[in-house]
C-alpha cells in the first residue's frame, strides 16, 4: 500500500471534519425550518391583528414552499462556497503543521548521512518557554546533532592523536631494525635498550588507552573499602621516597593528626597518587623538591602534591587535564608521558565523588595539584 504522507493525513481528516459538520449544518437546518417558520408566522399574525389570522391555512402552506426554496437556493450556494474556503484552510493549515515535521525529518536524513552540521532552522528570538510542541521537539533534536557533532569531532581527534602516538615510537623501532638489518647499526645492548624503552613506550600508550576508555566508557566501578589512611599514606610514601632519592628531589610529607579511617577504592586511590607524584618526579630537576601534604578540610579529605620543578604557564593549565595535552611536548615525551595520565587521574577523582584541581605561578615556578575526596558518599 502506498504511503501517505502526513500532509495528506492531516488534510483530507480536516476535509472530512468540514464536510460531516456541513452535512449536520444542512440537516439541522432543513429539520428546524418548518418549525421556526410556522411559529415566526404566528407571531407575525399576532403582531399584526390580534386574534385575526391574516393569511389562511393554504396560504401559509404556499408561502412556506417558497421560502423552503429559497432556503435551499441559498444553502446549495454556500455549502459549495464554504466547501472551497475550508478547503484552502485545509491546505494551508495542514502546511503549516506539517512544514516543521518535514524539515526534522531531512535534517535527520542528513545526519545519518554523516553531515553532523546540520541544524532544524528556529527562530533565534524565541525562548524555550515561548516554543510550541513541534518547536521543542526540534530544539531538542539540534541539541542532540550537537552533541553527536561533539562526540564525531573527538573520535576524529582521538584517532588523530593516537595515530600521532604511535606513529613516534614504531619509526623508532622501525628505524633501529632497519639499521641492524642494514648493518649501520650494531648489534649491540645499547640499540636493542632502545628499541625496548620505544616499546615499553608503546605498551604503556596502549595500557593508559584502555584504562581511559574504560573510565570514559563507563565499564569500570569503584570497589570502595574503610581502610586506614594514615597507613595507606606512610605506604605509598616509603614506596616513591628511594626513586625520589634516586633522582636527587627531596621528598617530604605533611600528614596531619586528625586523619583516620576512610571509604575509598584503595588501589584507584594509590593510582592517583602515583600518577601526581610520577609528574612530580619527572617535571622536578635534580636539587628540587617535593611535597605530599594530606588534611582534613570538613567532612572530604584534601591531598596536595607540591613540587618546585618547572612549572605550568598559564596558557597551558586549563588544557592539562585533556586527554593527550602536553605542555612542554619535547621534555614529556622524552619523560615517556603520553598526554593521559592526568585525564585518568582526573576521571577516578570524580568517580570517588572528589575534584581536582593544577595550581602555577607559571614557567620554572613549581606546580601544585590539590584533589578532594569527601569522607560520607
Ligand atoms: P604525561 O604523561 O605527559 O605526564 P599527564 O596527563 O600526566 O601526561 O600530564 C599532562 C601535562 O601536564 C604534562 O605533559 C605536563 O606538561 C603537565 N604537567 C603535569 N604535571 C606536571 C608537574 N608536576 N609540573 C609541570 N608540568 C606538569
Amino acid at each position: 500500500m502506498n504511503r501517505i504522507s502526513f500532509f495528506w493525513k492531516i488534510f483530507i481528516s480536516m476535509f472530512i471534519v468540514t464536510c460531516f459538520s456541513l452535512s449536520v449544518l444542512a440537516i439541522a437546518f432543513r429539520v428546524s425550518l418548518p418549525n421556526s417558520f410556522f411559529r415566526h408566522m404566528g407571531e407575525m399574525d399576532t403582531m399584526m391583528r390580534p386574534g385575526v389570522r391574516i393569511l389562511g391555512n393554504l396560504m401559509e402552506n404556499r408561502v412556506y414552499q417558497i421560502f423552503g426554496n429559497t432556503a435551499n437556493e441559498a444553502l446549495w450556494i454556500s455549502i459549495p462556497i464554504a466547501l472551497i474556503i475550508s478547503l484552502i484552510a485545509s491546505w494551508l493549515i495542514s502546511r503549516q503543521i506539517s512544514n516543521p515535521l518535514n524539515n526534522l525529518f531531512h535534517t535527520a536524513q542528513h545526519i545519518a548521512d554523516g553531515n553532523y552540521h546540520q541544524r532544524v532552522d528556529l527562530p533565534s528570538d524565541l525562548e524555550e518557554s515561548q516554543m510550541d510542541e513541534i518547536q521543542r521537539l526540534s530544539l531538542g533534536f539540534n541539541q542532540m546533532a550537537s552533541s553527536l557533532e561533539k562526540t564525531e569531532e573527538m573520535r576524529k581527534q582521538l584517532i588523530a592523536d593516537i595515530s600521532h602516538e604511535l606513529r613516534t615510537p614504531l619509526t623508532t623501532i622501525k628505524g633501529s631494525i632497519e639499521g641492524l638489518i642494514d648493518g649501520v647499526l650494531p648489534a649491540q645492548n645499547e640499540t636493542f635498550e632502545n628499541i625496548l624503552v620505544e616499546a615499553t613506550r608503546l605498551q604503556r600508550l596502549v595500557d593508559d588507552l584502555q584504562e581511559l576508555s574504560r573510565l570514559e566508557g563507563g565499564t569500570f566501578s569503584l570497589t570502595l573499602q574503610n581502610f586506614s589512611l594514615p597507613a595507606f599514606l606512610e605506604k605509598v610514601f616509603k614506596q616513591y621516597k628511594p626513586l625520589f632519592d634516586e633522582k636527587g628531589i627531596r621528598f617530604e610529607h605533611e600528614f596531619s593528626k586528625d586523619l583516620s579511617e576512610m571509604n575509598a577504592d584503595p588501589d584507584r586511590l594509590r593510582q592517583i597518587l602515583i600518577n601526581l607524584l610520577s609528574n612530580a618526579m619527572n617535571y622536578t630537576p635534580t636539587g628540587g623538591s617535593v611535597l605530599l601534604k594530606v588534611q582534613m578540610i570538613q567532612l572530604s579529605v584534601q591531598f596536595q602534591v607540591i613540587d618546585n620543578g618547572v612549572g605550568i604557564s598559564s596558557e597551558h593549565l586549563p588544557h592539562i587535564f585533556t586527554r593527550f595535552y602536553r605542555a612542554d611536548k619535547s621534555r614529556a615525551r622524552s619523560a615517556g608521558g603520553s598526554g593521559i595520565g592526568l585525564t585518568i587521574t582526573k576521571h577516578l577523582v570524580e568517580a570517588h565523588g572528589g575534584i581536582i584541581q593544577a595550581f602555577s605561578e607559571g614557567s620554572g615556578k613549581g606546580s601544585k595539584f590539590i584533589f578532594t575526596i569527601p569522607m560520607l558518599k
